[in-house]
Parts: structure tokens; C-alpha cells; sequence
């Protein structure tokens, strides 16, 4: 620590951030400063106060605007480390309480100052005394007039507190050393929640203050997320602290100019404003603050990495469509005005010379598939390979047949590879790749794991995107640098928030359906005998030829009386409950025979009931098809019931779901389930998941579940998402990626804090 001397930087930080704060025009000295190539990860200190006494050397006064933001890059390295101390730094934090804090993540002194408020309480308002009721929390304010101390068993601190309205008996549990710090006649703040003893209000270790001689002081108050053996007044305490010794070292690497546009506090004011607010309206700039930066530098993130794709102008051109444009002509139906126009946006995408990065997305049954097939020719025609890939095994050998058919009497070479192949079969088909004399290849997601190559492969088109990870469409790239991407997704997400959020992919949307206005009924039931004996008499009454799916959560019957496809099956066909109609049994455990036989049945109609489970998910697109039940539907995610329903009423006739849920189930998880009744839209249903299960982490790894925004949401803040996005990019136009000498900062930030993240964030 010694050698970094750290009053010495903290006097040039400051120095530096007050240039900062008013920045210089960058074109007077851009030319004479060379953005470092490859600064190193670690930022150790030895290394950056060497290249910072470097530069003082030459500048020993008055730094000058010329090395600004070289010493701002270095000093923010050298802030970073001391940040990174652990938060024994701060006085009164020793090894024990260090321990304490670890509890909380909170390890170094950066991870003490954001250990931001949970909430606050506003203590501005007093809630006199006689007016507490035993809801929610409030603040009191009053003269102390008794303490008594209480040992015993539980011991406690009782303190008597008296306004001009009445009594309020305060108990301080195990708390007896604050006997010496309470006095007769002293004014006490005390914030809790109020509870009724005897007909009288009380509150139990309230979060307290004592209000000194003529300092009134009251105002929003912090509350902290805590741990058992700290008190809130401590880790307040504590977190001024690491705040008052660190300030200086917060540099604020947020471009002067956005912070204007949007009117934003800088860095260190918002910390301070987050800890200890003097108004909501300073308070709610601040959280905003915090919000738009995150999506602030994930935009940045994303928008730098197309940049860089898009000056890389490696993408083929496809000039010729003629293939294209006799395969709509041949087409047994027109397109719809939404899918020509589609097809019209991917085309251009992939005649453009960077390479294409879009999501076709459309709600089940908008006729997704054959617009994705028409583009595939007009690669293939341009002397390219493409790849579909599917999520299962029945999903690619239905896109399989689909393509078959549509390029039957085109020179296309249509394959399939798929894990249910011989091994010869594969070998074989792999080499006819490898050698170029299949145009298209179908399969699963086996085709990232095999050892497949291609002569020159073009276009990826990757259906149902939702079920993929973000490796795996990355592995896939892989095979094919340059190439076009295309992913297909029934899941719809707003397009706006599609926009901001998969900032590096263009968004192409169907909203219209070729087959008229969906009419399914959503009805949600409670799984009784009765509902159940209800549900299964109406496919008693199926139309002749009419289909059914039974959906079931499992292949077994399991653990809290959960049902499984297969045993449901068994025992429908002992009791032969369903005849004389022919059932079926489908499940993710049978082999390909099976499942194809299985399939072809419930097509021809020969099975008409069909017990499964989500493997019918997607893909089987069986027009007759116009009931499902589902068996423990609360089992089920909403997008994922969604499309199940997508499997039913294809043919615009109509059509009936069937929810059959728990009945000791939650009232949450029947709202959940209810939204499906209310609407047959995608988008509403999704962003029903969306508000329950979170949106996985578009930048990462993670596809569902917690979303990687630990303060803003995506949906709730999409405001803010917009500006981040918008001021990113004129950022990054202004610094020409980033590259100049203005965008040090930036940089130096994005790879500390998104270092391996970036890798992903491209998908390639
Ligand atoms: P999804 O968007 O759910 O993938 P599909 O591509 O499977 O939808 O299309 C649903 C059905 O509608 C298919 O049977 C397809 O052949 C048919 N279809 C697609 N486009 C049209 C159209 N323009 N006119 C009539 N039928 C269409
Ligand atoms: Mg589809």
C-alpha cells in the first residue's frame, strides 16, 4: 500500500475527475494520443502508478488536456484496485465483523458502498402516536419518558415514548447496552412496524435515532439489506465510511455529454444520494441514474459488437433470386402481405455485405416456416449451404419433410442428420456435406456436437430459438465465420423490447395468420374426478376424425401424485376408456421407429386420442387436431403452454384447452395459469412469463430465470432501455467504436465489467 501512496492519488483523482467533469473537445489532441493496444486485465498498481508517474514526468504540473484520459485510464485502473481492498480498511470493521459482512457479498470496500438500500422510509412524515395502527410501517417521533430494563429469560430494554397525541411502549429485545445510550427526556425516532399488545400499540427493536439537542434529523433513511448480529445504524455507519475515503476513487466513466442529455447526477453524487437521500425527487434521479447506466454500458455492449461486424463487410451478397421467386409461384397458397414482406426483410439482410443477424418471430401458426424456407433457396441458388436446425428430433423431421416437399422439383439437395441415424447413415451423409453435395441440412442441435463440416457453408437458420443456448448458437457460428443467421421464434417479445434487449439482432415480426383468426377456448379447471370425468366425455364427442392430446408432465407416474404419459396410457387402454377411438402414446423415450410410427398414426388419424408429453411442444402440425388437456398444468411455463396450444385448432376451426390443475395449488400459480383464459395473444402471454420467470440473461449464458439487470427491469424501465440504447450508439459513432482516445474510459470500463461477457454477447 505504501508505494501507491494513496493520498497522491486521491489528490490527482481529483484532480482528474474535475477536468472530467468538463471534458475537452477531443479533436484538438485526439491525433497525438495512440489508444493503448491490449491494456492488461489486472491493473495492478506497481504497473499503473508507474505509467501515471511516467506521465507526470512529462507533464509535472499542470497535466494538461493532451494525457487527460491516458491518466484518467490509468487512475481508473488504480481506483479499481483500491476499491477492491477489503472493507477492514474501513476503521471499525475488523476481522470478525469482516465475517459478518461476507455474509452479504460484501467482501471489499466497492462491495460495501454498493450494498445499496433495500428500501427506505420516508421519517420526514411523524405518525402521531395516538393514529399508529398495526399495518405497515411508520415513524414516531417523542420524548423519552421512562426506560426500564427487563432481565430475565428474554431481557429487554422497555422504553416508554410520549407525544402530544399518546403512549408508545417501544421493547428493545437483547439489547440491554442500549440502557446507556437512552435517557429520560430525550427525543427518539423510532421506524417499525407497529403491533398491538393489549389493545395498545407497540413496536419491537424499531429502527431508532436520537434526535440531538435542535438537530432535527429525520429525512429518508436508508434500510439496508441485513444480516442476523448487524444492525442497520452499524452498516449505515460503516457504508459513510467506505463512502467518505473512497470518494475521490469513484470516477465517473459515464461520457460528460450523456450525462447531460439525460440529466443524470454524476457517479459519486448518486452514491451519496443513493445512501442518504434529502428528496424523492434527488432520489429518483439518482435510481434512474443507476438503471440507465447498466443498460447503458450492456447496450454498449452489444451495439460495439455489431459495429465491428458490420465494418467487417464480409457477408455474400446472393445476387441472383430466381429460384426464390418460381418456388412462391409454385407455392399451393400465396403468401400473406406480413410474410412477403418478411421474406423482403431477411433477403435484404442477407444480400447486405455484413453479415445478418435476425429473429423472425410470429406467434404459433403465422406461417413462419415457409418464409424461412423461401430464403434458404435464395442461398442455396447463390452456390451456398444452409443449415435448419431444430430443437428435437420430430420437430427436424417435420422441417425436413416440409423442405422436402417444397424443393421436390428443385435442384436442391435436402438432407437429414439427426442422433436416431445409423452410424453409416451419418458418416455417409456427412461426407456428401463435406463434399458439397447437399445444399440443406436438417437436424437437432447433434449437428453442433458431431463432427460436421461443409464446403462453404452460408446461412444457419435456427427454428425455435427459446429452446437453444446461447453456446450453442455460438459453436454453430463457428463452423461458418461469416455467416448469416436467421432464428425463428414463437415466443414473441415485444419487438421495441426485442430491440433494446438483443441489441445486436434485427427483428423481423409476423402478426397476421393465414388461416384466419385463431378460435381456441382456454379453460382452466380444477383436477377432480368430476372435472376430469367432465373433460374426458367432451372427446367422447370428438367430431369423426378429430384429434386430441392428452399432455402429461412426465413419461412415469411420480412423486405427489404426479401422472405420467405412458401410465395414464396403459390404464386408458386397460379400461379402454377412450374406445372406440385408437390411442397412442408419445414420449422423448422412444426410438425413432417408434416415434415415427407413432406420429404417422395420429396423422393418418388411426390414433385419435394421443397421450404425451411436451415433446408435441412443437412441431406436430396435425390440422384435425382440436383438443388438449393438460394434466398438472401448473407444472407447465405459460410460453410453453402457449405453444402447446398452438398444436390445436390449426385449421381455424374450433377448439378447446383444457388446464387441469392442482386444486391444493397456489393462488399465485392460478393467476399465472389464468392469464391463458384472458388471451390467445403471444405477446401478452410472454410477457406474463416474462414477469415471472425473468428473461435470462441475453448477454451471458443464461436463457431463463433471473434476468442480468440487478437494479433496472427490462419491461418496467423500458424507457430508460430506449435512451441507453440511443445514446450508445451516437456514442459509439462519436468515438468511431470506441477507438479514440475520448473512449478510453469506456473501454477500459466495458472490459473489466464485461470482459468475458463480450465474448458472448455477439453470438458468434
Ligand atoms: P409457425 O409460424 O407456427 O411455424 P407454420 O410455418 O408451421 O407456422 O405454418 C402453419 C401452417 O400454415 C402450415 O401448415 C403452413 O403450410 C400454413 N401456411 C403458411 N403460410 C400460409 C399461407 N400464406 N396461406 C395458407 N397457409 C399457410
Ligand atoms: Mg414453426
Amino acid at each position: 500500500m505504501n508505494e501507491v501512496g494513496f493520498d497522491r492519488i486521491a489528490r490527482w483523482c481529483r484532480r482528474v475527475a474535475r477536468s472530467l467533469e468538463d471534458p475537452p473537445e477531443p479533436d484538438a489532441w485526439a491525433d497525438s494520443v495512440s489508444p493503448r493496444k491490449d491494456p492488461p486485465e489486472d491493473g495492478s498498481p506497481r504497473d499503473a502508478w508507474r505509467r501515471l508517474l511516467e506521465l507526470a514526468e512529462v507533464y509535472p504540473d499542470d497535466p494538461g488536456e493532451e494525457p487527460l484520459w491516458r491518466m484518467a485510464e490509468v487512475l481508473f485502473d488504480l481506483c479499481r484496485w483500491y476499491l477492491g481492498r477489503p472493507v477492514t480498511e474501513v476503521s471499525g470493521i475488523g476481522p470478525a465483523r469482516a465475517e459478518t459482512l461476507e455474509r452479504l457479498d460484501v467482501r471489499t470496500l466497492r462491495d460495501l458502498v454498493l450494498h445499496l438500500p433495500r428500501t427506505y422510509s420516508d421519517r420526514r412524515f411523524f405518525t402521531p402516536i395516538r393514529e399508529l395502527t398495526p399495518d405497515g410501517e411508520s415513524t414516531v417521533r417523542g420524548r423519552i419518558l421512562e426506560v426500564t430494563v427487563r432481565r430475565g429469560r428474554r431481557p429487554r430494554l422497555v422504553v416508554r415514548l410520549g407525544d402530544d397525541t399518546g403512549v408508545l411502549r417501544v421493547n428493545f429485545w437483547n439489547q440491554l447496552y442500549l440502557g446507556d445510550q437512552l435517557e429520560r427526556d430525550d427525543t427518539l425516532m423510532c421506524t417499525g412496524r407497529v403491533e398491538e399488545y393489549r389493545n395498545r400499540p407497540q413496536m419491537n427493536n424499531p429502527d431508532f435515532e436520537r434526535v440531538e439537542e435542535g438537530g432535527e434529523t429525520g429525512g429518508i433513511q436508508a434500510v439496508y439489506p441485513g444480516t442476523e448480529g448487524l444492525s442497520q445504524k452499524r452498516l449505515r455507519r460503516w457504508i459513510r465510511r467506505a463512502l467518505e475515503g473512497t470518494r475521490p476513487l469513484w470516477l465517473d466513466c459515464l461520457p460528460a455529454a450523456v450525462r447531460r442529455n439525460q440529466g443524470l447526477p454524476g457517479r459519486r453524487a448518486m452514491l451519496e444520494t443513493l445512501h442518504e437521500p434529502e428528496s424523492p425527487q434527488q432520489l429518483e434521479t439518482a435510481r434512474r441514474r443507476l438503471v440507465f447506466e447498466e443498460f447503458f454500458w450492456y447496450q454498449l455492449v452489444f451495439l460495439g459488437h455489431r459495429w465491428r461486424v458490420r465494418r467487417r463487410e464480409t457477408g455474400r451478397a446472393y445476387p441472383s433470386r430466381t429460384r426464390t421467386e418460381r418456388f412462391l409461384e409454385d407455392l399451393p397458397f400465396a403468401l400473406t402481405a406480413d410474410q412477403l414482406a418478411a421474406l423482403e426483410e431477411i433477403e435484404e439482410g442477407l444480400a447486405e455485405s455484413a453479415p445478418m443477424n435476425r429473429l423472425l418471430q410470429g406467434d404459433v401458426g403465422t406461417g413462419k416456416t415457409v418464409v424461412a424456407a423461401a430464403s434458404i433457396l435464395r442461398v442455396v441458388e447463390n452456390g451456398y449451404q444452409a443449415v435448419f436446425m431444430a430443437p428435437t428430433e420430430i420437430l427436424a423431421e417435420q422441417h425436413f419433410h416440409t423442405l422436402y416437399e417444397h424443393f421436390r422439383d428443385r435442384p436442391v439437395a435436402v438432407e437429414l442428420l439427426v442422433g436416431g441415424l445409423s452410424a453409416e447413415e451419418r458418416r455417409s451423409r456427412r461426407e456428401a456435406l463435406a463434399r458439397g453435395e447437399v445444399d440443406v441440412v436438417v437436424g437437432t442441435h447433434a449437428l453442433l456436437t458431431e463432427e460436421v463440416e461443409f464446403r462453404e457453408l452460408g446461412y444457419v437458420v435456427i427454428d425455435e430459438q427459446h429452446r437453444f443456448g446461447v453456446e450453442q448458437r455460438r459453436t454453430l457460428r463457428r463452423k461458418g465465420p461469416d455467416t448469416d443467421l436467421l432464428i425463428v421464434s414463437a415466443t414473441p417479445i415485444p419487438r421495441s423490447l426485442a430491440r433494446g434487449l438483443y441489441a445486436d439482432l434485427s427483428v423481423t415480426t409476423l402478426r397476421t395468420y393465414p388461416v384466419g383468426p385463431r378460435d381456441v377456448h382456454t379453460e382452466l379447471l380444477e383436477d377432480t374426478r368430476a372435472h376430469r370425468e367432465d373433460v374426458y366425455d367432451r372427446l367422447d364427442g370428438l367430431p369423426e376424425g378429430g384429434r386430441a392430446f392428452l399432455v402429461f408432465p412426465a413419461v412415469r407416474d411420480g412423486e405427489e401424485g404426479i401422472e405420467g404419459a405412458l401410465d395414464a396410457f396403459r390404464r386408458a387402454r386397460e379400461s379402454g376408456r377412450f374406445e372406440p377411438r385408437g390411442i397412442g402414446v408419445l414420449h422423448g423415450g422412444m426410438d425413432r421407429e417408434e416415434t415415427r410410427r407413432t406420429v404417422d398414426a395420429f396423422r393418418s388419424g388411426e390414433i385419435q386420442v394421443l397421450f404425451c408429453t411436451t415433446v408435441v411442444e412443437i412441431g406436430i402440425d396435425v390440422p384435425e387436431a382440436s383438443h388438449l388437456v393438460v394434466h398438472d398444468a401448473e407444472r407447465f411455463g405459460l410460453a410453453q403452454l402457449h405453444q402447446l396450444r398452438g398444436r390445436i385448432g390449426r385449421s381455424g376451426q374450433e377448439a378447446w384447452m383444457f388446464l387441469m390443475a392442482d386444486p391444493d395449488v397456489s393462488e399465485e400459480a392460478r393467476e399465472r395459469l389464468q392469464v391463458l383464459t384472458r388471451t390467445d395473444d403471444g405477446l401478452a402471454v410472454a410477457r406474463a412469463d416474462l414477469e415471472h420467470r425473468g428473461m435470462g440473461d441475453p448477454a451471458g449464458r443464461r436463457q431463463a430465470g433471473e434476468d442480468p439487470f440487478r437494479r433496472g427491469d427490462p419491461w418496467r424501465d423500458r424507457a430508460i432501455m430506449k435512451a441507453a440504447r440511443q445514446e450508445a450508439a451516437e456514442q459509439l459513432q462519436a468515438t468511431a467504436g470506441l477507438t479514440t482516445p475520448d473512449a478510453r474510459l469506456m473501454r477500459r470500463k466495458l472490459v473489466h465489467d464485461y470482459g468475458e461477457r463480450r465474448l458472448y454477447a455477439g453470438v458468434d
